[in-house]
């Protein structure tokens, strides 16, 4: 066993967590802390031996976990759950300093959120038992039998909300898991690990192997022994697994970018869309689900944008562990070079910024709240992701035209629409994405679907859906 990282007097272990137990490695790599750039200390890299063993620990495990009845791992997930509840400061903690999450968003949200993800599923997997389709020829039963050993991969940028988002299903379901959490935040997937053995998981049942995407990754996705793929992330990143999986023909769940539109029509609620629109830069706007293409009725424009000014304003900006932080840093600085290139290329091209467009004085890796407007449709602003708080801002005429630049991306994940809520609600059907909210931002429950159209996702998580990506569903015909 590695000595732990201490973050804010916090003990984190860097070793990757196998069958039980705690397993360092003869390699690692660097973490830094977003907020300043301090060095946080070394993490396990795994190797294909590490894989390997992970694989076949969940293997070996599986059988007995998949014939437990489902309320005996429905009371594994509640003292799991009840077991991160037990550690909340050290979680919101630990993931403020190595991925820059806002504390408050931490503590309020993301938190309650971990636990929730493995109670909801773990009920909701009760519902699905001895499910009866009667004909007069038969009775169909349907079984949701589990898949095996599930790789769950996912992002920095939420990566205890989204790595127990998977795992709850995927265990309710009584698979196994392998979950490789990302590099640049795998903090508190190993505190997860902490909270699994002290809840009495099984040995086995839950592992997890530290590492870089390219060479842990990779050869987790490339195993044949992996019954499911469960990944959130980057289109690119996806079209790689997608072959390596294709190789073994093993099934895949992508939850991937956006590139959403946040429309206001012109009997919209001004106050209330400006209001919503500022909190498009949370987390730096390095969240999937947030409207980053602002579409504006052009009679209304003038007066939205500056009311949407005076939010953005009094945005706070700056250290995430701050209560009262609204915008913390930006992950990574290869990923501020990224949103930087952004902005001058989309300004060289004719862009006009409206406000922010530069670093923030606080330095390091704050940069400023930040729309653009007198952008073109084809743009690389306006079609590409930049995962940052970097907006844009176009204006339409008529609700066609609105629905047909929303459309005309090659994403489909999320959307937000402002107006008289019939007519907003005319115009949220015909704009092609996985979701969208009217008059709203952000509200979500855990049995609706969630998922994205176009290059932004393939399959649907949550509720039932979850359930059907996890299991081999099977039906079993006993004839009258
Ligand atoms: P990324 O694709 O670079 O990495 C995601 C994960 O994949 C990381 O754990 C990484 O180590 C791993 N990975 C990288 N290469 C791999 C490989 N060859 N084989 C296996 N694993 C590999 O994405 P990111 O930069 O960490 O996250 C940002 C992206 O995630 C954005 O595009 C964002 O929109 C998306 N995202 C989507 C959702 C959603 O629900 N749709 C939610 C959050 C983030």
């Amino acid at each position: 066993m590695t000595d732990a990282l201490h973050i804010a007097g916090i003990a984190v272990s860097p070793d990757h967590y196998i069958d039980r137990r705690r397993v360092p490695s003869p390699t690692g790599f660097d973490l830094f802390s977003p907020i300043d750039r301090s060095t946080l200390g070394r993490v396990a890299e795994g190797t294909p031996e590490h894989v390997n063993a992970a694989i076949a620990a969940a293997q070996a495990a599986f059988p007995a976990w998949a014939a437990l009845p489902a309320e005996a791992r429905r009371d594994h997930l509640h003292r799991f759950a009840e077991e991160i509840g037990a550690r909340a400061d050290a979680f919101c903690l630990v993931e403020s300093t190595d991925a820059g999450v806002l504390l408050s968003r931490m503590r309020h949200g993301v938190v309650p959120r971990a636990m929730q993800n493995l109670t909801f599923f773990a009920d909701h997997a009760l519902s699905l038992q001895d499910r009866v389709i009667e004909t007069a020829q038969a009775t169909h039963r349907v079984r949701h039998d589990p898949a095996g050993v599930a790789a769950i991969i996912t992002p920095w940028n939420a990566p205890l909300m989204l790595t127990t988002w998977k795992l709850g299903p995927a265990l309710a379901a009584g698979n196994t898991v392998v979950v490789k959490p990302p590099e640049w935040a795998p903090l508190t997937c190993s505190l997860l690990a902490d909270a699994a053995h002290a809840a009495g998981l099984p040995a086995g049942v839950f592992n997890i192997v530290q590492g870089t995407g390219a060479n842990t990754g990779a050869a987790l996705v490339s195993d044949p022994r992996l019954a499911r793929i469960s990944f959130t992330g980057s289109v690119p990143t996806a079209k790689w697994i997608a072959q390596a999986a294709g190789a073994n023909l093993v099934p895949c769940s992508f939850e991937l970018g956006g590139k959403s539109p946040f429309i206001v029509l012109e009997d919209a609620d001004l106050d209330g869309a400006a209001a919503t629109g500022a909190l498009m830069y949370r987390n730096a706007t390095q969240v999937c689900l947030a409207g980053t293409r602002f579409l504006v009725h052009e009679a209304i424009a003038d007066a939205f944008v500056e009311r949407m000014r005076g939010y953005v304003e009094n945005l706070r900006v700056g250290d995430p562990r701050e209560e009262t932080t609204e915008v913390g840093p930006i992950i990574h600085p290869r990923q501020l070079e990224r949103v930087k290139g952004f902005v001058e290329r989309a300004v060289a091209g004719g862009a006009e910024v409206l406000w922010g467009g530069e670093t923030h004085p606080a330095g390091g890796l704050y940069y400023r709240p930040t729309m653009l407007t007198n952008v073109r449709q084809d743009s690389e602003i306006v079609q590409n992701e930049v995962f940052g708080p970097v907006l844009t801002l176009q204006t339409f005429a008529s609700d066609d035209e609105a629905v047909a630049l929303s459309n005309d991306v090659d994403y489909g994940l999320g959307g937000v629409c402002y107006g008289a809520t019939e007519r907003a609600a005319a115009v949220a059907d015909r704009v092609r994405t996985g979701f969208i909210w009217v008059n709203s931002f952000g509200i979500r429950d855990l049995a609706a679907p969630f998922g994205g159209c176009k290059r932004s996702g393939i399959g649907r998580e949550g509720g039932d859906w979850s359930f059907e990506f996890f299991c081999d569903v099977k039906d079993v015909v006993l004839p009258k």
